[in-house]
């Protein structure tokens, strides 16, 4: 175990005047959640806004909401590397798991694999589509919606890590029929937990309506627990004391589980009240993020005006892989890059673990990897995600990386390549 400045793989920090401001959402009770529903509405240009106890718990009310539209569909495409909350939500809202395989350079959709999926639509059964912007890399959601456009399918976006992130000056999180952000911990913007729907389709809007009424509201003991959890956080998420969380295995800090067993609540007032000054928190972040990414391509795509002073002309392109469009992203959540060699990749994680720089594994396997899961893809194969588990690693952009940790960690990918560390 290390003791020590120790960064978190993603994080959006929560300072103390939001628990104040959470406190007083709580006495402001509705009127708390009909501020921050207002304020979103407003921020995104959109008819219709809901919240809840997490992305998952939005993301399972958006299916069942879809599938009261279309009783007779149960399946939903999603890409064979996501999120393990994904499948965990489409299973909660009692629905089958489809996959498509990804396009390495991109992490969306491998285009002509969804073609031909798309133009074999087995009778009607496919109720909706989930483009995924992964780490901050956005989806090609038009793309999708032109595929799809013959069949009546729904496009769910999964916006759950890109709140508040623009693609061509287009909102993420905007362009499906209906879209989901979480507020959890790794997220651009977090209230401990918290999920958002956004739409603007009056008849998705009033199946959730419906949904929503069946829902029950966080009890007194609930709240405390946030309450508790985010004054843990406050205290130990600062960089210099994050490595006793990790020490506590019942955090399940950075790991990603396969569970569809769990609560679906309303958001509490707490909660909204903890998102009092949101929109300056988010648009300060991003630009946070915005910045360290800058480095990271820097680093990994040197250009002869770069003014940057480090030793990353040591770093030896063939190593690591970027993705392809790399230059077009401005804000990454976590910085992607690919790293072949097993043993190499071994080794960098575990010296990152060793020195808490926050280089983190992703999602340890592609969805049909997935034990429970397994049989339902029997004979199915999704190769690029499955190599993508193996060999992605992401950098940490998020507000408490500071330049000195980019240096650091700089410094760990090219001293090993110069041989063993010491
Ligand atoms: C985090 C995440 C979710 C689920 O959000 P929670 O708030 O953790 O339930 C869904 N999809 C993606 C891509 C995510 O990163």
């Amino acid at each position: 175990m290390r003791i020590g400045r120790t960064l978190p793989p993603a994080t959006a920090p929560i300072y103390l005047r939001d628990i104040v401001s959470g406190i007083k959402g709580l006495f402001h009770g509705q009127r708390e959640l009909d501020r921050f529903e207002s304020e979103l509405r407003d921020y995104f240009c959109i008819k219709h806004c809901f919240l809840f106890s997490s992305g998952k718990a939005a993301l399972t009310i958006i299916l069942r909401a879809l599938h009261e539209i279309h009783p007779d569909r149960n399946e939903v495409l999603i890409p064979a590397f996501t999120c393990y909350s994904v499948p965990s939500s489409i299973v909660r809202a009692g629905l089958k798991v489809k996959l498509c395989d990804i396009n390495s350079d991109t992490l969306d959709f491998d285009f002509k694999k969804l073609s031909a999926i798309s133009h074999k639509l087995s009778a009607n059964k496919l109720l909706a589509v989930i483009p995924t912007h992964l780490f901050g890399i956005p989806a090609d959601v038009d793309q999708i919606k032109s595929l799809f456009n013959h069949s009546d399918v729904f496009i769910v976006e999964d916006a759950a890590q890109v709140m508040g992130f623009e693609y061509k000056s287009k909102k993420l999180g905007t362009l499906g029929d209906v879209s989901f952000f979480s507020l959890g911990r790794g997220k651009a913007l977090s209230t401990i937990e918290g999920g958002i729907i956004l739409t603007d389709r009056d008849d998705i809007a009033s199946r959730i309506d419906n949904q929503i009424k069946k829902l029950s509201n966080y009890n007194f003991l609930e709240i405390i627990v946030l309450f508790i959890y985010a004054k843990i956080l406050i205290i130990f998420m600062h960089p210099l004391l994050f490595w006793f969380p990790k020490a506590l295995p019942f955090l399940k800090l950075g790991e990603t589980i396969y569970d569809p067993n769990f609560k679906i609540k309303k958001m509490s007032s707490f909660q909204a009240g903890l998102a009092n000054d949101w929109e300056d928190k988010l648009t300060k972040f991003i630009k946070m993020r915005s910045a360290n990414s800058r480095y990271w391509k820097a680093c990994f795509q040197p250009s002869p005006n770069s003014q940057l002073a480090t030793d990353s002309s040591n770093l030896p392109a063939s190593s690591f892989q970027l993705l392809a469009n790399i230059s077009d992203i401005d804000s990454f959540l976590r910085f992607p890059v690919s790293i072949n060699d097993r043993s190499f990749r071994k080794s960098i994680l575990e010296k990152s673990q060793r020195k808490g720089l926050g280089i983190m594994h992703t999602y340890p396997d592609s969805i049909n990897g997935i034990q429970e899961l397994k049989e339902e893809f029997n004979g199915q194969n999704f190769p690029v995600a499955k190599i993508l588990a193996k060999n992605l690693v992401t950098l940490p952009v998020h507000p408490l990386v500071s330049e000195q940790d980019m240096q650091r960690i700089i410094r760990l990918l090219t001293q090993m390549e110069h041989g063993p560390s010491t």
